[in-house]
């Protein structure tokens, strides 16, 4: 079972790619663990890989693109992948296409967990710290007893600027244009699924694992 994995920061992907891959008993092949094997094993692809990473560039597609290959191709693949955070442009998923053509392979799904902004903002967007203890609550999952203020040491609660609406929502609108084109990609080759991502964590795993089986189309 070849699966991508995709979903907006806060779209539970991580959650939902960690059941995926007990139930089916494929690997979980996330960008960031693959570069950082590449870098450490200091394959060839790698050690170049590290070398625009130092210098604060962004990967080459080639580069990339390579890994994902030597990756692919490892014995833990022969069953089944699940890929978490490639492909991410066009280019990278037309590339993927040919890599798979090469390796013999088919996509069987893409998984989109579609949360709608609003929803997205409402998680990500939540957490407050306390100033003085360090203490996090979040406004919606776990809120303090009283606003503002530390249920432990009485102290002022604050928000760092990453978690403040007006940043997380810059981001998100940035990765949701990126995110659209790639949506369209396998929209049009009949690859794509989505899946209402803003249920309960389990009734999300039922339906992704229920497109996965093929019992529902
Ligand atoms: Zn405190």
């Amino acid at each position: 079972m070849n699966i991508i994995l995709m979903g907006m920061p806060g779209a539970g992907k991580g959650t939902q790619a960690a059941k995926i891959i007990e139930q089916l008993n494929i690997p979980h092949i996330s960008t960031g663990d693959m570069f950082r094997a590449a870098v450490k094993e200091q394959t060839p692809l790698g050690v170049e890989a590290k070398s625009f990473m130092d210098q604060g560039q962004l990967v080459p597609d080639r580069v990339t693109i390579g890994i994902v290959r030597e990756r692919l191709a490892k014995d833990d693949c022969a069953n089944g992948f699940l890929l978490d955070g490639f492909p991410r442009t066009v280019p990278q998923a037309e590339a993927l296409d040919q890599l798979l053509i090469d390796l013999n392979r088919e996509l069987d799904h893409v998984i989109y967990i579609d949360v709608a902004m609003d929803e997205l903002l409402r998680r990500l967007t939540g957490r407050w710290i306390c100033r003085d203890c360090g203490a996090t609550y979040h406004a919606v999952f776990a809120p303090p007893e009283k606003e503002g203020v530390c249920d432990h040491c009485g102290g002022e609660l604050y928000q760092r600027e990453d978690d403040r609406a007006e940043t997380v929502a810059n981001r998100l609108k940035v990765n949701f244009e990126q995110t659209n084109h790639l949506l369209a990609y396998y929209e049009s080759n009949g690859k794509l699924e989505r899946v209402y991502g803003a249920l309960p964590i389990d009734e999300v795993s039922k339906h992704i694992l229920s497109v996965v089986r093929g019992t529902v189309s």
